[in-house]
């Protein structure tokens, strides 16, 4: 039986101030998906892992991910998918997002590369859907090309991959479950023109900081006024958090996605792990329950290996 077995990344999405457009891809942690040709039109998934999450594929994003390649061949032919989930679902590092984009990918192995990484993010799409109750590609744009990507526009599909220099990242997750859809509503249908100001110059300038390797330009651009002044409650502690990270060398962080995962950039490994004591530090205090990585960007997207 034809089969592939693909490790997609969990992914930062939102990148401060580029609230649903720029996103990033981690090295770690990633989950392992094994995609099989059935010789009937059919889509079936199974999980191993113990996070209950949905098995019939019209509820379960790679499901739908999978249904919407199908929608594209005219063979008789049908997939199932076996899923062992790392990225816990609701962390805000893209848990979602990993399964619709793994699908994809390993489909597309499995019919000889007849999609292109943008038709893949199109795809995907349709399962985060799911998900989110909106169809948006910050995350799954970055886990299928790699590295910082910015989504353009979704219709029609633009994503522009965004050079950067060596950047190391902090994650703390604190265990709670912020569901996107949830997030979404806190959000105000209108910014202030102020803030869409300097919004969009600090978007543009972190671009700018990344692609010319300028370390202190992306510190300088790393702050929103969209998202986080509002999702930030939702986090315990976020704001000790963001100033004991800084103090201990960070470059800036903010909300992972839609929470209650916070990153942290950092130029060196020795910062990134003092910064992931620092965070412990401030979490230890809380009574919640969370787990800290440090790990880097992954610049190649969907791992095969
Ligand atoms: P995250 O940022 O971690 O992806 P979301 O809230 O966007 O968090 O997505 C998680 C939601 O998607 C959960 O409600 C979960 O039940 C649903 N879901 C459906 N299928 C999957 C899947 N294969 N992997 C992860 N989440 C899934």
């Amino acid at each position: 039986m034809k089969q592939t077995t693909i490790y997609p990344s969990a992914t930062v999405a939102n990148m401060v101030c580029g609230f649903d457009v720029l996103g990033f891809a981690l090295e770690e942690p990633c989950d392992k998906m094994t995609v099989r040709l059935l010789n009937e039109k059919t889509v079936r998934v199974v999980h191993h892992d113990s996070y209950g999450l949905p098995t019939q594929p019209e509820k379960n994003v790679a499901g739908v991910a999978l249904q919407a390649v199908l929608n594209q061949v005219k063979e008789n032919i049908g997939f199932e998918v076996e899923i062992t989930k790392v990225i816990k679902p609701g962390s805000g590092i893209g848990s979602s997002a990993a399964s619709a984009a793994g699908a994809v990918y390993g489909a597309n192995i499995l019919l000889g590369n007849i999609f292109s990484k943008t038709d893949l993010v199109r795809l995907a799409m349709f399962g985060e859907e799911v998900a989110s109750g909106a169809q948006h590609a910050d995350n799954i744009a970055p886990c299928i090309f790699g590295g910082v990507t910015l989504v353009r526009s979704l219709h029609p599909l633009d994503v522009v991959e965004v050079d950067f220099p060596e950047l190391q990242v902090t994650v703390i997750h604190p265990q709670l479950e912020i569901k996107t859809s949830e997030a979404r509503k806190l959000l105000k249908p209108e910014v202030p023109l102020g803030n869409a100001v300097k919004q969009w110059a600090n978007v543009g300038a972190l671009v700018a900081g990344l692609m010319k390797h300028d370390y202190e330009l992306i510190t300088r651009s790393l702050h929103d006024y969209v998202a986080e002044p509002v999702r930030s409650a939702l986090i315990p502690r976020f704001d000790e958090l963001k100033k004991h990270s800084l103090e201990a060398g960070a470059l800036g962080g903010g909300i992972s996605g839609s929470g209650p995962s916070v990153f942290m950039l950092s130029k060196n490994a020795n910062t990134a792990h003092r910064v992931a004591d620092a965070m412990r530090k401030v979490y230890n205090e809380t009574g919640v329950d969370f787990h800290v990585h440090v790990t880097t960007i992954n610049r190649k997207g969907v791992k095969e290996k």
